[in-house]
């Protein structure tokens, strides 16, 4: 089955928003072994909408179009659908007996204009919606579909969710579908990924690896095109033991998880409390710690410590080792996350001291440099690296970093 989606808006072709509805839709389709061959975007103009539809129904079986559903006079989807399957449009009680209920939840009086949206192209079925008032269409036309759903993301996915995919589930003629699974890397480069795992990048179909780099991470997506979902699990599965085998050393997760996610689960099945010292990441090891729910369950104490004073009087980081080997050092990494663990009383202590520039760099300390520590009451871990990019970057990469130490020594 062939499907191809028109985004209607002037917005979206003006660049003031970005069409989230076409990847979601896109990508739900996919899912479900319906091919997505062309995007659309076209304005709010009747003309260029119909003729655009028109296009759209000589090469698909499914067409579907978001936006234009709603009661202003830029809204002109259902009439435009109407005049290019010539049909009139007829006003359906049912929908406007719904838009009257949404507007008494709201409180507010029911306008003149309301009556708009109750107005349908004859033949239509609507699909309801649970969120706001514009009602779905699905109209069945010379053995396509012409489908509408409204623009506003937080009423189009429930709609599609609920009320569309259990539908196109019953259209489809075979069970192909398109699954994804992806796994998360972080301590290498993608050059070296790349190396490691060459003979699998170049795969062809049904099943692909891509490599996709990104701060600190890179993610490798398998996807593969298979008869039913076991035989796409199978068929991830067999590329993904042998990505395994490469580089486990270097893999923190699955699909959806995050670094943080990972660690905090390992803080929580290991038991261990922790507690973080900070001296260039303004807090941002604490913040990524405590994204994860249930993470008071391990994370006891953050301080974050700029001057050489409160390094002193509140991590009790002798004065004489700072004047020595600088607040930017190996020893003054360890103490930081020795102290925190003491003052916290915590399984861990973690902490970061670096330059996260773009000034204070030297050419003995360069922008870039970070210690990182973790401290155990039995092991004393320090690392040493060197960033490079923005300092909202060099502050995330410390931040990353500190958590990969942490899994990987937990
Ligand atoms: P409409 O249904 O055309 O009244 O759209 C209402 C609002 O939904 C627009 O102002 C946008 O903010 C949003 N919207 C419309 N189309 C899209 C789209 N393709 N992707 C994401 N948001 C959209
Ligand atoms: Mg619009």
């Amino acid at each position: 089955m062939k499907a191809e989606i028109i985004s209607c808006g002037t917005e979206l072709l003006l660049g003031h928003n970005i069409d989230t509805n076409a990847a979601f839709l896109s990508n739900s389709l996919s899912r479900i072994g319906i091919d997505v061959f062309y995007h659309t975007t076209v304005g709010d103009n009747k003309e260029r909408l119909s003729s655009t539809i028109r296009e759209a129904l000589k090469r698909s079986d499914i067409v579907i179009i978001t936006g234009g559903l709603g009661p202003t006079v830029d809204d002109i989807t259902a009439g435009t659908l109407a005049n290019v399957i010539n049909k009139d449009l007829i006003f359906n009680r049912n929908i406007f007996k719904d838009i009257g209920v949404y507007f008494k939840k709201c409180n507010l009086k029911l306008p003149k204009s309301a009556v708009k949206q109750a107005l349908i192209p004859r033949g239509a079925d609507r699909l309801q919606n649970g969120v706001g008032t514009a009602p779905g269409l699905i109209i069945k036309h010379e053995k396509r579909y012409l489908i509408a759903l409204p623009g506003p993301p937080r009423e189009l996915i429930p709609m599609f969710d609920k009320g569309l995919l259990p539908h196109l589930k019953k259209l489809r003629t075979q069970n192909t579908l398109i699954k994804s699974r992806s796994i998360r890397l972080t301590g290498i480069p993608e050059i070296k990924v790349n190396e490691k795992i060459k003979a699998l990048l170049e795969l062809d179909a049904p099943t692909t690896v891509g490599i996709y780099a990104g701060l600190c991470e890179v993610e490798l997506k398998i996807t593969t095109k298979a008869q039913g979902d076991k035989k796409a699990d199978a068929n991830i599965k067999k590329i993904e033991n042998k990505i395994n085998k490469k580089l486990s050393e270097f893999i923190y997760g699955y699909g959806d998880e995050t670094l943080e996610s990972v660690t905090g689960e390992l803080l929580i099945k290991k038991k261990k409390t922790i507690s973080v010292a900070e001296s260039c990441t303004g807090g941002l090891v604490s913040n990524l710690l405590t994204n994860i729910p249930g993470s008071s369950k391990y994370f006891v104490m953050g301080i974050t410590a700029y001057s050489n004073k409160i390094k002193m009087s509140k991590l009790n980081i002798d004065k004489a080792l700072l004047k020595k080997d600088g607040a930017v050092s190996k020893d003054v990494a360890k103490a930081m996350a020795e102290n925190v663990r003491q003052l916290a009383d915590t399984d861990i202590g973690l902490a970061v001291t670096g330059i996260a520039g773009p000034a204070g760099g030297t050419r003995k300390k360069p922008v870039g440099l970070v210690y990182i520590s973790m401290v155990t009451r039995k092991k004393k871990l320090i690392k040493e690296f060197a960033f490079t990019g923005t300092r909202e970057e060099i502050k995330l990469q410390t931040a990353k970093a500190a958590l990969d130490l942490l899994r990987l020594n937990l």
